[in-house]
C-alpha cells in the first residue's frame, strides 16, 4: 500500500482527505505542522507528500526543501488561489502537481494516483518499514528486531505490522480487526486485546524493552511507539 503524508492544519479538511484516501487503500500519515511532518518522515519513509502551502510553523513550499534535501519524495501541493497559485505555476518550487482550494477530496485521489503511477512509488510497495527497533519486512511477512526474526502467528504479524508502519498512529480494536483478520465479524474485541499481549511477550523474548512500544490508549485502542510511552 502506498504511504502518503500529509501536511495539513484544517482538520476538516484533513480528515476528509484522509477519510477518501484510505478508502482508497492508501496509507495515510496526518501531520498538522511542517515540524511534525518531518518528524514522521524521519521515523518512516513516505512514498508521497500532500502539503497544504499555508502551515502554521513553515510554509508548504519550506516544507518541500526540506524535505526534498533528504528524500526524492514526490510532492502534491493543496493551495488558495492567488500569489500562491502563482508561485506553484512559477515552478520556482518543483513540485510534481497541485491542486487548489476548495478541491474535491476525490481530485486529490486522482491526483495521487496519477503521481503515483507516473513515479511508479505505488507500483511496488516497500519491502521493510524501519521504525525504532523493529523492522516489517513485507516481503517475508515477518518482524524484525535488528536481524533477528521474531516467530509471530499470522494474525500478530498483520497487527504488528499495521501499528508499526504507522508510528504514533491509535488504532481502535475494531479497525485492528479489519486490518488483521479476513473475517472479522466473526471474532470480538477481546481477540485483539489477546493478541497484543502474546505479541507483547513474543516482543519481550526477542527485543528487550519493545514490547512497551506497543502502547495501550485507555478508552481508545493501541498505538506504536518507537520511543516507548
Ligand atoms: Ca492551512
Amino acid at each position: 500500500m502506498p504511504r502518503l503524508l500529509l501536511v495539513e492544519d484544517e482538520p476538516a479538511i484533513a480528515d476528509t482527505l484522509v477519510y477518501v484516501l484510505e478508502n482508497e487503500c492508501h496509507v495515510v500519515s496526518h501531520a498538522m505542522t511542517g515540524m511534525d511532518a518531518l518528524a514522521m518522515q524521519s521515523a518512516a519513509a513516505h512514498d508521497l507528500a500532500i502539503l497544504d502551502v499555508g502551515l502554521p510553523d513553515m510554509t508548504g513550499f519550506d516544507l518541500c526543501r526540506k524535505l526534498r534535501e533528504k528524500w526524492p519524495i514526490p510532492v502534491l501541493f493543496l493551495t488558495a488561489r492567488g500569489g500562491e497559485l502563482d508561485r506553484v505555476l512559477g515552478l520556482e518550487i518543483g513540485g510534481d502537481d497541485y491542486v487548489t482550494k476548495p478541491f474535491s477530496p476525490r481530485e486529490v485521489a486522482a491526483r495521487v494516483k496519477a503521481i503515483l503511477r507516473r513515479t511508479g512509488a505505488g507500483a511496488v510497495s516497500l519491502p521493510e518499514v524501519v521504525a525504532g527497533a523493529l523492522v516489517v519486512d513485507d516481503v517475508e511477512k515477518r518482524i524484525r528486531c535488528g536481524a533477528e526474526r521474531i516467530d509471530l502467528t499470522a494474525h500478530e504479524y498483520r497487527m504488528a505490522a499495521v501499528l508499526i508502519s504507522r508510528p504514533g498512529r491509535v488504532f481502535t480494536r475494531e479497525q485492528l480487526l479489519e486490518h488483521a483478520w479476513d473475517d472479522p465479524g466473526a471474532v470480538t474485541d477481546r481477540t485483539v486485546d489477546t493478541h497484543v499481549k502474546s505479541l507483547r511477550a513474543k516482543l519481550r523474548e526477542a527485543c528487550a524493552g519493545a514490547e512497551e512500544m506497543i502502547v495501550t490508549r485507555r478508552g481508545l485502542g493501541y498505538s506504536y511507539s518507537p520511543q516507548g510511552e
